[in-house]
């Protein structure tokens, strides 16, 4: 027997590596719209909506009957376990209106962060047990792909050695459960913006949060064709006095990945990590339009970039929708022409230039 057993059949890899290749095709990136109960419930609240079942099956029934438009930009939606078993007011499953849009349903499959002792704040993502089960079961119910948030801060001592294995390690057995269960694994070692630091210590920890996650990957036998990277972008702290510019970000960024991230690995699709819709979308097209070695696709995963402008204009009124449907159309199409390094700014939406950073952003 082979010292190297595969795990995967070629079949199986076949079929990851279409997933994820489809997910990052030129021109089209990912809405995360799975935001926990908790965490939808503060965006409801900023604009005065009741945190009801209804009200969030409402919401996202918005956000996926948008013109189908849409999936030239949008190739896949991360949605929250509620959400996938939910349907539209006159009973279609939100996962069939996806499909038949060309969309592809992930799934949110970890179950939030928890401290890990004897740091100074840092944490862990648990989820782990019955794990391949729930995995098995929303591959039967549509889903694709999964994703599994781990969250490190940058502090004097943080992040911690402890910290990086521990998260890197997490994200590398989820990784390797879903993909036993036919799910393109969207790995996500989110550096957090917290704090004063400069853009070469946020650029110095993302390449070390990094390497330390491609390390853990390969010990699990982790089949990289058949996933995809969620990391922040590199930009300095969100309370550092110095300002950069999105080429400087860029340059940051890129010169990370490169240092770190295999070219196996087929597309980075960035988090926003409470940047304005504008500034994500500008940076992602600088990162884009970077000169340096980018072997893999550079698109995105936003959440709160691509659905500010939709909440504060919707309001919970059925008469908004249309309004709301127009800005999430435009964020998307902007997002989709950063991914291709042609978006030339000025694509208003209602909450454009507006800061989205939330502190210890828990999602
Ligand atoms: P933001 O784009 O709002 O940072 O969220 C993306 C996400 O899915 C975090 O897990």
């Amino acid at each position: 027997m082979s010292r190297f057993p595969t795990y995967l059949t070629p079949e199986q890899e076949d079929e990851l590596r279409k997933i994820a290749n489809a997910i990052v095709a030129p021109g089209k990136g990912i809405l995360a719209a799975d935001e926990s109960t908790g965490t939808i419930g503060k965006r409801f609240a900023g604009i005065g909506v009741e945190n009801t079942e209804e009200n969030r099956r409402r919401y996202r029934e918005l956000l996926f009957t948008a013109d189908a438009v849409v999936a030239e930009n949008i190739s896949g939606v991360i949605l929250f376990h509620e959400t996938l078993y939910q349907k539209t007011k006159d009973g279609t499953p939100f996962v069939k209106l996806l499909t038949d849009k060309n969309i592809i349903p992930g799934i949110k499959v970890d179950k939030g962060v928890v401290p890990l002792a004897g740091t100074d704040g840092e944490s862990t993502t648990q989820g782990l047990d019955g794990l391949a089960e729930r995995c098995a079961q929303y591959k039967k119910d549509g889903a694709q792909f999964a994703k599994w948030r781990c969250v490190l801060k940058i502090g004097e001592h943080c992040p911690t050695y402890q910290a990086m294995v521990e998260n890197a390690n997490v994200l590398a057995r989820y990784a390797s459960i879903c993909q036993q269960n036919g799910l393109v694994p969207i790995v996500e070692p989110e550096v957090l913006c917290d704090g004063d630091h400069d853009l070469y210590t946020a650029q110095k920890v993302t390449e070390q949060v990094l390497a330390f996650q491609y390390k853990a990957l390969s010990d699990h036998h982790v089949f990289l064709e058949g996933t995809l990277l969620k990391p922040n972008m590199v930009t300095a702290g969100q309370s550092c006095k110095q300002k950069f510019t999105a080429e400087q970000n860029a340059k940051a960024t890129v010169e990370a990945l490169s240092r770190a991230v295999p070219p196996a690995m087929p597309g980075v699709v960035f988090l926003s990590g409470g940047q304005s819709e504008e500034d994500a979308t500008l940076n992602l097209n600088a990162i884009n339009t970077c000169p340096g070695p980018k072997p893999w696709a550079l698109s995105f995963s936003f959440g709160r970039a691509l659905q500010a402008s939709v909440l504060k204009t919707w309001k919970g009124e059925d008469g908004n929708r249309g309004d709301a449907q127009k800005m999430f159309l435009t964020r998307a199409k902007a997002n989709g022409l950063a991914t291709l390094g042609q978006y030339k700014g000025g694509m208003t939406t209602a909450a454009g230039g507006e800061s989205l950073f939330v502190a210890k952003h828990q999602y």
